[in-house]
């Protein structure tokens, strides 16, 4: 990618600012004009608002990548994972901070800004999201290591949707 594209695109790599229809309240990462969803498309132009995007999510699909595209080899093997967010958005990015064999959907994770690459010698270094795994909130009624019966992943999924 050159670099004047990579700057213009840069916001948006950096902010995971979406789009959200005002009519049917779905969201849309890169963001749309208009919303696709709706049955009038062309209604909807002005109805087109700036959406932030949490970037928090569940893996939804992945992949363990052994063989690297340039640029990417002293990172091998590493997870390339489709994650669908909070507010739906499926978003691609490399999980980092986890074993790639304690990866599996459903796994809840984060977005993160973090150094993807770096180009040859001139040093231009391009920053993206990456996600990083989102730890299981212990819960102070059950007592650690004894016997939990329901799983924490559930709890406060409620409070951050509604944030
Ligand atoms: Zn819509």
């Amino acid at each position: 990618m050159s670099i004047a594209r990579f700057w213009r695109e840069t916001p948006r790599r950096y902010n995971l600012g979406g789009s959200r229809c005002g009519r049917c309240g779905t969201v849309y990462f890169p963001p749309r004009a208009v919303c696709p969803t709706c049955p009038h498309h062309r209604e909807t132009l002005a109805q087109m608002a700036p959406f932030q995007i949490s970037g928090e999510g569940t893996v939804f699909s992945y992949t363990v990548v052994h063989e690297a595209a340039e640029g990417f080899e002293m990172q091998v093997p590493y997870v390339l994972a489709l994650v669908r967010t909070i507010e739906g958005p499926i978003l691609t990015g490399q999980i980092v901070d986890i074993e790639p064999s304690a990866v599996g959907i459903g796994l809840k994770v984060r977005a993160t800004f973090r150094k993807l690459r770096e180009e040859g010698k001139a040093g231009v270094i391009h920053y993206g999201y990456k996600f990083t795994p989102v730890p299981e909130p212990e819960s102070p009624a059950v007592p650690r290591g004894r016997g939990a019966g329901t799983p924490a992943s559930e709890a406060g999924r409620s409070d951050r949707a509604a944030a």
